[in-house]
């Protein structure tokens, strides 16, 4: 609990409150007027982090609304935050890291320089929260180089906890700012934010939903058995009726044709609450930001593709001793295989390059993103990766 104690601390002193540590694993607190208001606190107070508490003290911890009144005190201080990053690391072999950085199926590359510089990376979370007839909350974060355009997934959990490592906070030096250049345009952001966000957001719901389709699943099966049941037993007392002469056998039919058609209603009734019971609602938020100034090691490689050629850069993080993924200008760009156009050599996720669902014939998705050149289908109606 030593963190939360700590934390709990900070946030206290930041809003003028004076503290004091009391053992066991507590906290005395003087707290100024705006602190007592939003806490519920008198003007003393004591609060126990620990299963054994100091005398008097309030119990503390994850649960309860304790970490949204914290929250109201901070604010929207600590949403964003930048830092430099110290690391030394060399990568080896250029050509073998470049192997191992690269799948090019279509294409091939050349080495052709490599150079000390620094770079910007933007990691961002967020918090979503699904509920439909059960709740599930969880935090994504999704980073990208600032330099280099990549999307940075799969290094992420290694970057952070690195840096989790390095208790040493220091701002940007005016000359690393300069070598890592501008930020990106918030339109800029949002195109490549929004689809990643999304991929990443259902992949962690997707054990949710299938969890819950099994549940609808259940409930659906049974309120139609029920309900088959009533209907059969309706329909076999009408057709045992169906010979039947004179006044109480009509009026039986009819009760029992009424009955049959009200079995019916009552059925779709059900379904139509199992619906909205069911009715998926997913809201998601930003949490923080974090502005990374990373020393790395830029790589210039050429991408040669008949008659064509291109020059990227890619970078080798020191920090986490890894090559990020080449850029991609079609697709979230998570994985390293690229496949690269005739027309203008665009570096694309493999379903950028991929055969028109209609013709048949293959197109580059980032040189004609609305529609296929061939039969001018929309591609919109085939993809869902696609950049908007
Ligand atoms: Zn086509
Ligand atoms: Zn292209």
């Amino acid at each position: 609990m030593g963190n939360l104690r700590d934390f709990v601390a900070d946030t206290l002193e930041i809003n003028g409150a004076v503290i004091e540590p009391l053992e066991p694993d507590g906290l005395e607190v003087l707290a100024p007027e705006p602190v007592r208001k939003a806490m519920g606190w008198p003007e003393l107070t004591r609060l126990g982090f620990g299963v054994e508490r100091p005398v008097g003290a309030i119990p503390a911890g994850l649960e309860g609304d304790w970490l949204d009144r914290f929250g109201t005190l901070l604010g929207d201080r600590g949403r964003w935050t930048e830092r430099q990053v110290a690391a030394t690391g060399l990568p080896g072999n250029p050509e073998r890291l470049l192997e191992r950085a690269l799948d090019l199926p279509n294409a091939v590359w050349r080495f052709q320089g490599v150079n000390a510089t620094w770079t910007r990376c933007l990691l961002l979370s967020f918090r979503y929260t699904a509920l439909s007839d059960e709740k599930r909350e969880g935090l994504v974060w999704l980073g990208f180089n600032l330099g280099s355009g990549a999307a940075l997934d799969d290094m992420l959990l290694r970057l952070r906890s690195q840096m989790e490592l390095e208790p040493d906070w220091a701002a940007p030096e005016p000359a690393v700012r300069a070598a890592a250049g501008p930020s990106w345009s918030a339109a800029a952001l949002e195109t490549r934010v929004k689809p990643l966000l999304e991929h990443r957001i259902r992949t962690e719901l997707e054990p949710f939903l299938h969890a819950m389709r099994r549940r609808l699943e259940r409930d659906r099966n049974r309120v139609h058995a029920y309900h088959d049941d009533l209907r059969g037993d309706a329909l076999k007392r009408l057709s045992v009726l169906s010979g039947a002469k004179g006044e109480k056998a009509d009026a039986d039919r009819k009760r029992e044709t009424l009955r049959a058609a009200a079995i019916e209603l009552e059925y779709h009734a059900k379904l139509d609450d199992l619906r909205r019971n069911y009715a998926l609602g997913v809201t998601v938020e930003w949490v923080q930001a974090l502005d990374l100034y990373m020393p790395v090691q830029r790589f210039d490689v050429a991408i040669r593709r008949r008659k064509g050629e291109r020059s990227i850069q890619l970078d080798w993080h020191s920090l986490v001793r890894l090559a990020e993924p080449p850029l991609c200008d079609w697709g979230l760009g998570l994985s390293r295989t690229r496949l690269v156009c005739d027309e203008k050599l665009h570096l694309t996720e493999p379903e950028g390059q991929a055969p028109c669902a209609s013709c048949g014939k293959t197109w580059c998705r980032a040189c004609h993103p609305a529609s296929c050149p061939h039969c001018r289908r929309a591609s919109s109606s085939e993809t869902r990766h696609e950049r908007h």
